[in-house]
């Protein structure tokens, strides 16, 4: 059932573009501030578009979801007004000026495996042949990572696994020590999103949580997720984080059965009446679970996906709909945003890999080693199979 005490957090209109001209306001005191110097700032202003043209398509940001008082344009990044939001900016003037940084100084954001244990086993899966085995890392490790990745000015931390609510009071811990350098955001099932246990996690920093789920009909999502339950914990989840003022994202893989113009549009409804700020959309990916399948899009349904997207942020028809998130949109586009050249992830083992599904597995993060880790994922590239990427650069 809909929450039907859902509270609309969408700004867009007149209303988006005050908060645009304040936002760019900031970056030119902050900037200011920093290098002392007016007449940077024109060429400042150039870097700072060419990193926000990365995240938004062709309209730019059309709405902005306003959630405990910050305003997101993306929830895999910081909120602003905050010293956060300004962080990744710093990085990309940096390296304009010339200024060293380095590999792991310039990751916009890192995704960590908190766990192996969950009690689902979904179809999609990317941990699928992880699950369940015992844990290799220690609480003690976890905060190491993060102190490691805090040293770093990681501005986004992400945790995911398995289930990291199967570790709630570990995560609690872990944000608890963290210093108030980054935003904390949860991947999750919905299992365990408890009010007592979202309001544990709001208290020690949680900043958001991203809720898989993967169809807007109960037992074709709990079909899925191979658990009766799952679609009644993530709506639990999706209403217990709205209570808790987390910014909610309601992430789906979107798979060739579902597809469709038909399931896109009513999934986006959906997630409106559920309280999602965000929707994201995954392509399916031969990796874990569907390992050898051949699960990829065909290049028809790439472009339901990217009609779909494009329409649903710039149409005024679904101005007070979530905002819909496509990384594979802009992959396309722009070329891969994990891969080390923004991101990178963390496995359940504490070894980093260009993202969960590329796994061209490099050396432990807690190791001296990470930045000729980094450089090599660089230059390795995406590791989609090469037949892929030429379907899909022809979307
Ligand atoms: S996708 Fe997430 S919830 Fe599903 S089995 Fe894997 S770790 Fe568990």
């Amino acid at each position: 059932m809909p929450n039907t005490t859902h509270s609309n957090n969408l700004i867009f209109g007149s209303k988006r573009q005050l908060v645009l001209l304040r936002i760019w306001l900031g970056i030119g005191f902050h900037f200011l501030k920093k290098y002392k110097n007016p007449l940077l700032i024109n060429r400042i202003r150039k870097q700072v578009l060419s990193l926000k043209q990365i995240y938004t398509a062709e309209f730019g940001i059309t709405k902005m979801a306003f959630v405990d008082g910050k305003y997101y344009f993306n929830s895999n990044m910081n909120g602003w007004p905050s010293p956060l939001f300004y962080r990744p900016l710093d990085v990309e003037v940096k390296k304009g000026f010339a200024q060293a940084v380095s590999n792991l100084e310039n990751l916009k954001m890192v995704q960590i495996a908190l766990t192996k244990k969950c009690p689902l086993n979904c179809e999609h899966c990317y941990e699928g042949h992880e699950l369940n085995k015992k844990d290799t890392l220690t609480l003690n490790d976890h905060k190491r990572i993060v102190e490691k990745l805090q040293n770093a000015e990681i501005s986004v931390i992400q945790y995911g696994g398995g289930e990291p609510m199967t570790h709630v009071d570990d995560l609690v811990e872990i944000l608890n020590t963290a210093t108030d350098q980054s935003d904390f955001y949860v991947y999750t099932s919905g299992f365990n999103c408890t009010e007592k246990n979202l309001l544990k996690l709001k208290t020690a920093g949680l900043t958001g949580i991203s809720i898989g789920i993967d169809h807007y009909i109960a037992d074709r999502h709990n079909a899925f997720r191979r658990n009766e339950k799952a679609f009644q914990w993530a709506l639990e989840a999706a209403k217990n984080a709205s209570a808790q003022k987390l910014v909610v994202t309601f992430t789906i893989c979107a798979t060739k059965e579902f597809c469709s113009e038909d399931n896109l549009w009513k999934y986006l409804e959906f997630a409106k009446e559920n309280n999602a700020d965000f929707v994201q959309v995954l392509e399916p990916r031969a990796a874990g679970n569907y390992e050898f399948q051949d699960v990829y899009l065909s290049q028809d349904q790439l472009k339901i996906l990217e009609v779909f997207f494009l329409e649903a942020n710039s149409s005024p028809k679904y101005k007070q709909h979530p905002i819909v998130l496509y990384t594979g949109y802009h992959q396309r586009k722009k070329g891969c945003l994990g891969a080390g050249e923004n991101y990178l992830y963390i496995d359940t083992d504490g070894y980093m890999s260009s993202c969960p599904f590329c796994r061209n597995i490099k050396t432990h993060i807690l190791d001296e080693s990470h930045e000729a880790s980094i450089k090599a994922m660089k230059s390795e590239g995406c590791a989609l199979p090469k037949s892929k990427i030429e379907i899909y650069e022809n979307v």
